[in-house]
This record gives structure tokens, sequence and C-alpha cells, in this order.
């Protein structure tokens, strides 16, 4: 028996139109079919009234609870877009943005340059040191990058730069009493400044200026985090202001299942990387509604047979969420339900679908409703509820009930029989 577990990122939503959330006013017949033959329930990604980020939503599904394992973004973000972390480097997820003379941040995304330009402006920040600090800079995707920093000194105990907002910059600050931390935030905000320096001189951004595109002239840094000990493909220790000294498990010495994810998106691979999973490099996933649905079918089924447990995950009905457009929300989960069909297939397989987290088109944001979940399962392993459709408002009818991320893979092992016994 293999498990596949597909996360549709951002899935949850609330009333846009007619009282229905999009995934109501999608039409779904695949997705149902799984519902009707199913158990169904609603599940809180990381806690009643806490809104998940996307980072935090996966590891509760993938049975590593946040609280105990989450130590930041940056080495996630590092992991998955294939940076090598040696022990000791510090990682940040980073923003290209756009800064007044004043340092008054102005554009969070520098106006969403295009790769080119994000790839040569990185390119002109690469490796700028200051004293006792290496600072190695690498283009991701779209206006994304990952900081890497070296140092004897390096601690991951420092503020994020990046507010989410516009305004003042946050200039990084010490989180704990340590030299360490104090040396680390005044280094980095040294660099910031170079950076600025460099970034704002640089021809692509004069011609920017021309043109009245925000200048891509400053870096917004976020989740700090350390690779302290050890190799991530084995299991390693982090650190970082979520957590100190947190070692990880693998998923194949946690669970007994070998494991792959399919994904397009930089921090879903690197999610799986901290897990110790196997990636899988799809061509033409994009981490967002033009990815290449039917290829990532394809390469979860052919890692079925190679593996115990398949991390599907899909991008954009979150990217959908944040643009604030329920149609493209909606036209986009009937694509994927389209896509799925020829998962109904397989056999000796158990598919569970559901969310990280909710993405409401009315708040362009997360937020702290709970997901569907679905586990679908040969007949005789669940027992199938009377839910006949896949949305927010059928699932928590259904035998599930009303659960959390975390229990997920619990109630997992319990259908494969596999619980533990407590008690004679
Ligand atoms: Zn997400
Ligand atoms: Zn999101």
């Amino acid at each position: 028996m293999r498990i596949l577990l597909i996360a549709i990122d951002g899935l949850g939503d609330r009333p846009v139109k007619r009282g229905k959330t999009p995934l109501q006013l999608a039409k779904t017949s695949n997705l149902d079919k799984l519902a009707k033959s199913g158990i169904n329930g609603i599940s809180y990604p990381v806690g009643i009234g806490l809104v998940p980020g996307s980072d935090t939503g996966h590891l509760s599904l993938l049975g590593y609870d946040p609280e105990q394992f989450y130590v930041g973004r940056g080495v996630l973000e590092a992991l998955g877009s294939g940076v090598k972390l040696y022990e000791g480097d510090l990682a940040f997820r980073c923003n290209l943005a756009t800064v007044d003379s004043k340092f008054n941040v102005t554009d969070r995304r520098a106006g969403r340059p295009d790769e080119r330009t994000v790839a040569e402006l990185a390119k002109a920040i690469a490796n700028v040191s200051t004293k006792e600090f290496t600072f190695l800079f690498s283009h991701t995707k779209g206006h994304r990058g990952v900081l890497i920093v070296r140092s004897k000194f390096a601690n991951p105990m420092v503020s994020d730069i990046d507010s989410h907002n516009t305004g003042p910059t946050a200039w990084a600050k010490p989180l704990d009493q340590s030299d360490d931390a104090r040396k680390t935030a005044d280094a980095l905000n040294d660099w910031l400044k170079k950076v600025h320096q460099i970034l704002k001189s640089h021809p692509i951004n004069k011609d920017r200026a021309k043109k009245k595109l925000p200048e891509a002239n400053f870096i917004l840094t976020r989740g700090a985090s350390m690779l302290v000990e050890g190799q991530p493909h084995k299991g390693a220790v982090y650190s970082g202001p979520y957590g100190k000294n947190v070692r990880i498990q693998k998923f194949s010495e946690r669970y007994g299942m070998g494991a792959a994810c399919v994904a397009g998106g930089a921090l879903y691979k690197g999610v799986a990387r901290y897990l110790g999973m196997e990636i899988i490099d799809v061509k033409g996933a994009t981490a967002n509604v033009d990815t290449d649905l039917n290829a990532k079918v394809s390469a979860s089924i052919s890692a079925l047979k190679n593996n115990d447990f398949v991390f599907l995950h899909i991008k954009g009905t979150d990217v959908a969420g944040h643009d604030g457009d329920w149609q493209k929300k909606m036209k986009f989960i009937e694509r994927i339900d389209k896509a799925i069909a020829p998962l109904l297939k397989l056999k000796d397989t158990i598919i569970v679908v559901t969310a990280d987290h909710s993405t409401s088109c009315a708040l362009k944001a997360h937020s702290a409703d709970p997901v569907p979940i679905v586990i679908w399962a040969p007949e005789g392993m669940v027992r199938v509820d009377g839910v006949n459709k896949f949305d927010e408002i059928s699932a928590p009818h259904g035998g599930l009930g009303r659960i959390k991320h975390k229990n997920v893979m619990p109630i997992l092992l319990g259908i494969l029989g596999k619980a533990p016994m407590y008690g004679t």
C-alpha cells in the first residue's frame, strides 16, 4: 500500500459569490468522487486561530509539528532552491525591493522585474563581504533570492528586515543578548547599505529609473536560520528564532516509508529536503497557474512505483488567492480536477487531498480558516461517510470531523495498521 498526499496550496476560502467558496463553485467531479468513496473532514493546519505560513502548514501536514520542528524559512528556501548549505551556514529568504533615499520601502517586490533583470542584478551582489562576514546572494525565481552568511560569528538570532509592509526599513536587530547575534545584525545592516549602493548605481536601475519603473535597489531578508550540524538529506540539526538546535528525523525513518516530493516552488522542495525526501524535478512545473499539471500527475504516478509515500504540491490556487481573483482560482481548481483523473485508477494507493492553509480571495492573504481533507483508500480501509462533495462546507460532516494537520500522519498510519498500541 502506498500513499499519495496532494497539497493544493491555499485551497480553502470564504464565500465569494452566491454564498459559495471558489471550491464550491468549481465543477470538480473527480474530487467529488474521492469525497463520495472516502472519509472527509475539516482540518486546522497549525492551530485554531493561527494563520499558517506555507512552511508551517506543510510541516504540520507531513507530521512535523512546527512548534517542535520549525526554525525559520531561510534554510527551507535555500534547500529548495538547490543552494548548497554547509555546517554553520546562516540562510535568509530574500526579496529584491525598492527603497527611496531615506530607506523607506516603497515596493516589496521592486515591481516584479523579469527573471533576466533579477539574475543580472543578483550577479552584481553575489559575493559582497563585510569585516569577518561573507555574504553569498543567489537569485531563485522572480524577485526572490537566498542569502547565505558565513562567519565564525554568524548567529540566527536576528530579526527580519522584511516587515511585510511598505514604510521605514526595519533594520536587523539581535533577538538575544549574545555578542554573535549583535555582530550578525550589525554585519547584515552594513551589507544591506553596501548592496544598496551597488544596486542603485547599476545600469539596469538607471534604465528602470528612466522608464519610471521601480528601481530594484534593496534586499529584504527574513527567516534567519542555520544548518548547525549534519547533512540535510541525512537529517540534520538546525537553529533559528523559532527553534534552537532542532534535530530532524528523516521522514523515511520517522514513518518507515521511502518518500519523494513533486513540486515546482522552492519552499515546498525545501520542506521536503529538510525532511530528507527525494525531490523529483518536473519540466513545466512553474509553481503558478500556468504549471503543467498533467506532467506533475504523471511524475507522481511514476514516483509511487519506487516510493511508499509521494507528496504532490500544487501552488496556483494560492497565487490566485493572493491576487484576489476567485474566478482564476475556481478555473484552476477545475483544471486540477481534470488532471487528477488518472489517479482514480491507481491500485493499492491511499490518496489524501487537502491544503496547507486557506488563502482568502477577499483578504488576498492566508486566513486562519480550516481546510477540507479527504482520505480515499481501497475498499474496506476507511469508514466511508455520507459526504459526496469535496468542499469546505461538506467536509466537516464527514467521518474525520474536525482535526489538526499534525493528526493526519498518525491517522494514515492507523489506516495502514501501523499505529502504535497503547495498553495491552
Ligand atoms: Zn501555502
Ligand atoms: Zn500564500
